[in-house]
């Protein structure tokens, strides 16, 4: 049966922008059958969205799923110690239950965000993940965090690069394409720091056939650029350029220390960046979003993993994102809500490649989407719709969330699951990852 979403404010986020007050929109099989402001002719349900805003479900380009357990485990403390003394150890202790757990609480943090699609940069356990993630119901990229070059990483961890490739293929065939297709699979890549040019190589090549993105954190540090000097003889995103890695096929996490040419070097090549704002300035830096935007660089956004970012909201990213470049540029016209609002929806998409699929409210793609309730004290009065979502919507605006034609969020519950049983698992089972840890705090 066609549901028919109607009476409500719809921000389709399509190429010419349209915003339709009030408009209509119609799901029937998982899919947008139509969207207008006016209904189709076709017998439907009616939903009414009276008093609410319709948009895109939104995109999360950077979620760690393996991290949720660890969120308070790295807090103020130094870049080295955040990664060997904290998450390393953190990683080394979960199990494959732990995973499924912790990406099961990341996807219903992120859905009570509004997101109903994420991307993650790598991590462990990925049998876990993706079934924490077919749980939920929620859209998302698979990926295992992939080094072969052992300096600092537990003995554990430790990888050839024929192994950790070997390793990823296998997960591919398993999951790429899996719970409806709603679940792909994604090479990753942690940093330059730890990875050979060979495993580079290897894992752009097989992105490509595969067709989904090679996601790398890139640029995260100065100490980053002088490391891939010493050892490459330039920065880190030269040498991918060199080595013929930049490509619509390539999402680049933080980007944070880029030169000029850098940055044109992205641009040209068609790279999308996924910029996580709260991450980057507790440990990393300020990232120049507003010089790529201007440059043509495809950039998106994500929140990063739970420890280093601790409040996992896409909502709170976007709206600090947009300050955080006026306030670099000394210039409130930067980072309009606009272009702003792209970033969570149709740039999200294009930079994982499935825009297509998904990023606007248009008909014949997937019907994921948000209701909006915009009735609270800190979002009324709303005159510009989309500004609103930008500069005053929070987490408990979101009322409603749908992906794939069904509710994962209905008027504020959780549809899938026991949340409370969920949040008391994740209490239970993040203490026991840190005490076989042994990380102190
Ligand atoms: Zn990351």
């Amino acid at each position: 049966m066609r549901l028919r979403i109607e009476g409500g404010l719809v921000v389709t986020m399509d190429a010419s922008g349209r915003v339709l007050d009030p408009g209509v929109v119609e799901v029937e099989d998982g899919r947008i059958a139509h969207v207008g402001p006016e209904p189709s002719a076709e017998e439907a349900e009616a939903r009414s969205a009276a008093g609410l805003i319709v948009v895109p479900g939104l995109v999360n380009t950077h979620c760690h799923l393996s991290q949720q357990l660890g969120r308070g485990l790295a807090d103020d403390v130094d870049l080295l110690t955040w990664l060997r003394g904290r998450i390393w150890p953190y990683e080394a202790a979960l199990s494959e239950e732990d995973v499924e757990v912790s990406a099961l609480a990341c996807a219903v943090e992120q859905i009570r965000n509004g997101v109903t699609t994420i991307a993650d940069p790598g991590g462990q356990h990925v049998d876990g993940a993706g079934r924490g993630l077919e749980r939920a119901g929620i859209r998302g990229f698979l990926g295992r965090s992939t080094m072969d070059e052992p300096e600092g990483v537990p003995e554990s961890r430790r990888e050839s690069t024929e192994e950790t490739l070997a390793v990823q293929d296998e997960l591919a065939a398993r999951w790429d394409g899996a719970a409806d297709g709603r679940l792909r699979f994604s090479y990753t890549l942690r940093t330059i720091f730890n990875c050979s040019d060979e495993l580079i190589e290897g894992s752009v090549e097989r992105a490509r056939s595969l067709g989904t993105p090679l996601q790398m954190h890139i640029a995260e540090i100065e100490a980053e650029n002088e490391h891939t000097k010493a050892t490459r003889g330039t920065t880190t995103v030269r040498h991918l350029s060199n080595l013929g890695v930049l490509g619509p096929w390539f999402l680049g996490a933080h980007a944070v220390w880029l030169e000029d040419e850098e940055i044109s070097l992205l641009a040209e090549s068609g790279a999308a960046v996924s910029h996580n704002l709260a991450s980057n300035l507790r440990v990393l830096g300020m990232p120049r979003v507003a010089d790529m935007l201007d440059a043509g660089v495809l950039v998106a956004l994500g929140t990063d993993g739970a420890p280093a970012n601790n409040r996992m909201s896409l909502i709170d990213e976007l709206w600090a994102a947009t300050l955080l470049q006026k306030g670099m540029r000394l210039d409130p016209t930067v980072l309009d809500a606009r272009t702003a609002f792209a970033m969570v929806t149709r740039n999200g998409a294009r930079a994982l490649g499935i825009d297509h699929e998904i990023g606007s409210l248009e008909a014949g793609k997937a019907a994921d989407l948000v209701l909006v309730d915009p009735r609270t004290v800190n979002m009324t009065p709303v005159h510009d719709a989309v500004s609103a979502l930008v500069t005053s919507m929070k987490s408990e605006n979101v009322n409603s969330v749908m992906c794939a034609g069904r509710w994962l969020l209905e008027e504020g519950q959780i549809t899938v699951l026991d949340e409370r049983e969920l949040l008391a698992e994740t209490q239970e089972r993040a203490e026991a990852v840190a005490r076989r840890a042994e990380v102190r705090t």
